[in-house]
């Protein structure tokens, strides 16, 4: 007999295992086993919680948080939903994944410990790969094929901060562009912005867009923390997204609803970014949604071993407001200092 040819599809299928069945109707609550072999357990696995709510006939929305460990705004608002959706008022299917990076979350890390892989540039994933890689690859191979349309929610994080944002990149085409940048508005956070990445490889964001599919991102705020406002945005914008996708009931709640100022729809323009080409002491000179002009310093950075030296000024490069910056006061050369965006 000769050898069997390997099936090329089980040689495809990932190595996670999952409690919960996507086809499956009504509400489950369960988890990813992702193996993970090490010396305190032969056979050991990480696990990463995941739920799936389906229903009737429509589409089907994955809504993640924990992509990056230690932004908060997404995990609380996706804990909360999954607490309080009820499956049969839906039409069609939610997979929430409120630990996308489970082991991540688990440390308050931006990187997995295990492996030290930023989940957002480890897409499309690798079968065989570490940890982070191997829930990649599930979520690129089991989900996406099923998904037709994608939030993903961050926040600044430990060492950013962002005025409470959604966002989207700039797509070639067309109607998925349209349909992408309706679903940002619907989530009706203060700000929308059309995105331009320093580095966009790899991100959940972007194994979304290749596949046509919609995929809207948030920046929440960050610092490591949450505020009862962030927190509103994000679960506002959460049940926003699932009416305007006509999941749930109803039409979305606008900003103007309730009585808050419009969303501004703006973007980042190249010159957009400022850098850090010192290391020293940051002293922030502008402060969140506060306009500036290309010129005028944004940030000085103060060199620690020379006190008696003038600190370095960061001027914006061009107009418009300042919407995110560092939120660590110590800043070595390339890190980020602020990003000043333009209305659309
Ligand atoms: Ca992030």
């Amino acid at each position: 007999m000769p050898d069997a040819k390997p099936d090329a599809r089980a040689a495809s299928r990932s190595k996670v295992s999952a409690t919960v069945d996507i086809e499956r109707s009504g509400r489950q609550v369960g988890h990813l086993a992702v193996p993970h072999s090490r010396d305190d357990s032969a056979w050991g696995a990480v696990r990463v919680p995941i739920a799936v709510f389906k229903n009737g006939k429509g589409p089907t929305v994955l809504l993640t948080a924990g992509n990056h460990g230690d932004e908060y705004e997404g995990q609380i608002a996706l804990r909360k939903l999954i607490r309080s959706l009820d499956p049969s008022a839906i039409q069609g299917r939610v997979i929430v994944m409120p630990a996308l990076n489970g082991p991540a979350v688990e440390a308050g890390r931006r990187l997995s410990p295990i492996d030290g892989v930023n989940m957002n540039r480890a897409f499309p994933g690798i079968r065989d790969g570490s940890v982070t890689r191997m829930i990649a690859h599930y979520v690129h191979s089991e989900l996406l094929p099923h998904v037709d349309a994608a939030l993903d929610m961050h926040s600044g994080g430990k060492t950013l901060h962002f005025s409470p944002l959604a966002a989207i990149h700039a797509l070639d085409d067309p109607g998925l562009m349209a349909r992408t940048r309706a679903a940002m508005l619907a989530f009706a956070a203060p700000i929308a912005l059309v995105l331009r990445e320093l580095d966009a490889e790899g991100m959940l964001d972007t194994a979304v867009e290749d596949l046509g599919k919609v995929f809207v991102s948030t920046e929440l705020g960050g610092g490591g923390t949450t505020s009862t406002a962030t927190i509103a945005i994000a679960e506002r914008g959460v049940q926003n997204l699932l009416k305007h996708l006509a999941i749930l009931a109803g039409r979305p709640e606008t900003r103007e609803s309730l009585g808050l100022p419009p969303t501004r729809l703006m973007r980042t323009p190249d010159q957009g970014y400022v850098i850090a080409d010192d290391a020293g002491l940051l002293e922030m000179l502008v402060d969140l949604d506060q306009k500036v002009r290309a010129g005028q310093p944004v940030a000085q950075v103060y060199r620690l071993d020379r006190p008696s030296e003038a600190p370095v000024a960061y001027p914006a490069r061009v107009d418009g407001v300042l919407i995110g910056r560092a939120h660590q006061c110590l800043v070595k050369p390339g890190d980020f200092v602020g990003l000043v965006a333009q209305a659309e």
